[in-house]
């Protein structure tokens, strides 16, 4: 790095390697040249805190790394982000590093990857790591200066010119990328200093909150649950005033619920508790039924199989898990032993209504470190979308999980980091 007094000099610095951070130290080494910088003429420097960047990609998708999903650049807005802000804001940075010239990046490094049925695409290998060493050899051959095992505390603007402090040096740059993730799983090292850095330059941050989390219950699940999946069932999330709902598989866990219904609900039941007090969690097992239409198949199927046990037909729903019957019964006010043909109309109205609100208890907590994700960040409105430049600071760029969206399971936050900091990387002027 070129020495301008006591600091060292670049001429693009990025703080955080992770994957938006990885993307735009790439994406300006590649600007730069085809700008006609030789390289030593053009520092691009990424600090990172950790002793190795990407740390994140490493755990990513159980180590398997989703990372990204197939699809045009609609269809990956329209299905991995529901909030129409978010979809416009990053529309120009998926077209920017779009999932295609995500793969064809991978692909050159001689990692094949797979598209599964539901649309979700892996390394090939299943290896996480396999997708991290693509990265580490794409920064070498860009001549990215990455040095590792450095925080940085604090950034200022001087005439120009940012002057970036670390634990123990000082660093000074003509354009800076902040880079630095969310707030979840901080002992990955994402741990909110980005956010603390954006306010420093008059940006208003939306307070984080936890996404893709699980949701822990006021009082454990039973341990003849603990450990069972459902499938295809509806998680109702009620207060008084409002009340939110995902379609999808659950898992009950020891201290509650996850799996990916649970996941996508979660920064919704998270923003729900911070208007209203006592939030309810109810499973409907027949949720593509109206609560009329399934009376009218409860009535029809008393008729018909009269003689038949109540909770045989139960066990024979693929949405009920046969742990679950015994409860359902309890909960209606039916005997284990009853037959259709001896039930009330009373006690068949009680089984509906149970079937389409079992109550599961009343929301805990949703633990903010425990998401994949942490929503809240830079609020967008004082952003760029098309360079991701701040608004409040000129040669400032701010890029991926720092930034106020959240997107779905299934790949589509890992492709988001990698699109906004290509994005921001390919913008340095
Ligand atoms: C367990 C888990 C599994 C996941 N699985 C998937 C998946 O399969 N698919 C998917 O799409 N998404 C997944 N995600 C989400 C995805 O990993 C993140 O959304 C994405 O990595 C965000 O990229 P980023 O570059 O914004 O932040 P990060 O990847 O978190 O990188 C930020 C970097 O900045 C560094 N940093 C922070 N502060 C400083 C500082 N002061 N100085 C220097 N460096 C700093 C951090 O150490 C970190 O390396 C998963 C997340 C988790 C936690």
């Amino acid at each position: 790095m070129r020495k301008i007094s006591d600091t060292v000099h670049s001429d693009v610095l990025i703080i955080g390697g992770g994957s938006s951070g990885m993307c735009a130290a790439i994406a300006a080494r590649k600007k730069a040249r085809s700008c006609g910088f030789a390289d030593k003429d053009f520092q691009v420097t990424i600090l990172e805190r950790n002793r190795r960047p990407g740390v994140k990609i490493g755990i990513s998708g159980g180590g398997k790394c989703n990372i990204t999903h197939d699809g045009t650049v609609d269809e990956l807005l329209e299905k991995g982000f529901f909030r129409k802000s978010e979809q416009r804001f990053l529309r120009h940075a998926l077209y920017a590093f779009s999932n295609k010239d995500l793969l064809e990046l991978l692909e050159r490094q001689g990692l094949r990857t797979v598209v599964r049925y539901d649309g979700r695409v892996f390394p090939g290998s299943g290896r996480a790591d396999d997708v991290l060493k693509v990265f580490e050899r794409e920064l070498e051959s860009s001549l990215i200066q990455v040095l590792t095992g450095e925080r940085v505390k604090r950034v200022e603007n001087l005439n120009g010119v940012f002057r970036i402090m670390t634990e123990t040096r000082e660093f000074s740059a003509d354009m800076l990328v902040v880079a630095t993730g969310g707030v979840s799983y901080p002992q990955t090292g994402t741990q909110g200093d980005g956010l603390k850095i954006a306010c420093s330059f008059g940006h208003k941050i939306t307070k984080p909150l936890p996404a893709l989390a699980p949701i822990y219950l006021d009082n454990a699940p039973s341990r003849t649950l603990v450990g069972v999946s459902l499938r295809d069932v509806t998680l109702k999330v009620e207060t008084d005033s409002n009340s939110v709902a995902r379609t999808g598989d659950l898992l009950i866990t020891h201290k509650g619920l996850s799996g990916p219904a649970c996941l996508s609900l979660s920064r919704e039941v998270a923003e729900m508790r911070v208007e209203a007090g006592e939030s309810r969690v109810m499973i409907d097992f027949f949720p593509n039924c109206s609560a009329e239409t399934l009376g009218k198949k409860l009535q029809e199927h008393a008729f018909a199989k009269g003689g038949q046990l109540i909770r045989r037909f139960l066990q024979q729903q693929t949405t009920i898990p046969s742990s679950f019957v015994p409860l359902i019964m309890q909960r209606s006010g039916i005997d284990q032993e009853e037959k259709w043909g001896n039930l009330t109309k009373k006690a068949r109205r009680s089984l509906e209504l149970v079937l389409q609100n079992f109550a599961f208890g009343l929301v805990k907590a949703i633990p903010l470190e425990a998401g994949e994700v942490s929503a809240g960040g830079v609020v967008l409105k004082e952003v760029n979308p098309k360079t991701m430049e701040s608004k409040k600071c000129r040669n400032l760029f701010l890029c991926g999980e720092l930034l106020d969206y959240t997107g779905e399971i299934g790949g589509f936050n890992l492709q988001a980091a990698f699109s906004t900091g290509w994005l921001a990387g390919w913008s340095v002027r």
